[in-house]
C-alpha cells in the first residue's frame, strides 16, 4: 500500500487538473470554488478503496461505525472473489486489494455519486463532501488525526463541507461532480499498481491463464515500496503540483500574467 497522504495527495493533483480540464458546456466547472470541491471529493475518493481494510486509518473516520463498514467491504469482497474465482486463483482469506481495487468498481463509485447528486443536488454533493473530507483529511495529516478523537476529525471535515455550502450551484452538477468520484478512485488504483503487490484491475471479467483475479502491477524496477524513497518523493511531487494548481485556479490573472 502507498501512504495515506501520497494516495491523499495525488488525488488532490489530478482532480485539480482534470477540473480545470473539463470543457464548460458539460457543465463544467466553472469557478475556483467548484473546483476546489472537485479536487476535495477527488482527494477523499483517493481513499475509498482502502475501506475494504479495516486496520487502515481511513477506516476509522467514522470511529466504530465505519470499521464495521469496513469489516462489511472486507468479507463482501472476500465471498466476491471466491464466489467469482478461475480455476488457478488461489482461494482468497483477506478481501483487501480486490473488488474495491478494480475499474468496475471506480465507475460504479462513480455512478453512485452521479445518481446520488441527480436524484438530491445541492444537499448530495455537500454530503459526499462531507463524507469524502473526512477521508482526505485522515489521509493527508495522519498524525494529526491520530492525535484527535475521530469526532474532531469529522467535526473539521463537517465544517468545511458547511463552508463550501454558498459555493456550490443549487443546479444539478450530477456528473461533473461523480466524476471526481472516480477520478480518485482511479488515481488510488494507479498509485497501488505502482507497489509490488498490484491490483486485480479488470477481476473478474477478464480472464488470463485460468486466473480470474491476477494482478496488475508496473515492472519490476518501476514499482516502489509504501513509506520508501519513491513513495515519499511521490508525495513530494504530488505536494508541489497542487500548490502550483492552487495558484492558477485561484488567480486567474496570474495565468494572464504569465500569457498562457
Ligand atoms: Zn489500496
Amino acid at each position: 500500500m502507498v501512504m495515506g497522504p501520497t494516495h491523499a495527495m495525488s488525488g488532490a493533483a489530478v482532480g485539480l487538473a482534470v477540473a480545470q480540464m473539463l470543457p464548460a458546456e458539460w457543465g463544467g466547472v466553472t469557478t475556483a470554488q467548484e473546483a476546489f470541491v472537485y479536487a476535495g471529493l477527488a482527494a477523499g475518493a483517493a481513499l475509498l478503496p482502502d475501506l475494504d481494510s479495516p486496520q487502515a486509518t481511513v477506516a476509522r473516520s467514522f470511529g466504530p461505525l465505519s470499521q464495521v463498514v469496513s469489516r462489511g467491504v472486507e468479507n463482501f469482497s472476500q465471498g466476491v472473489v471466491n464466489l467469482t474465482r478461475g480455476r488457478r486463483d488461489p482461494r482468497c482469506n483477506n478481501g483487501h486489494r480486490t473488488l474495491t481495487h478494480t475499474v468496475w468498481f471506480a465507475l460504479a463509485a462513480g455512478a453512485g455519486a452521479t445518481a446520488l447528486i441527480g436524484a438530491y443536488e445541492k444537499p448530495a454533493v455537500i454530503g459526499l463532501l462531507f463524507f469524502l473530507l473526512s477521508l482526505a483529511i485522515r489521509g493527508l495529516l495522519p498524525e494529526w488525526s491520530k492525535k484527535h478523537d475521530w469526532i474532531v476529525v469529522t467535526g473539521a471535515a463537517a465544517a468545511l463541507a458547511y463552508g463550501a455550502w454558498t459555493f456550490v450551484p443549487a443546479a444539478s452538477l450530477g456528473l461533473v461532480m461523480g466524476s471526481a468520484v472516480t477520478v480518485g478512485v482511479v488515481t488510488h488504483l494507479l498509485g497501488d499498481m505502482a507497489t509490488k503487490a498490484g491490483i486485480p484491475a479488470f477481476a473478474p471479467v477478464l480472464p488470463l491463464r485460468g486466473r480470474r483475479w491476477w494482478k496488475l502491477r508496473l515492472p519490476g524496477f518501476l514499482s516502489i515500496k509504501a513509506s520508501g524513497p519513491g513513495d515519499k518523493a511521490l508525495l513530494s511531487i504530488f505536494s508541489v503540483l497542487v500548490v502550483i494548481q492552487i495558484g492558477f485556479v485561484a488567480s486567474p490573472p496570474l495565468i494572464a500574467a504569465l500569457g498562457l
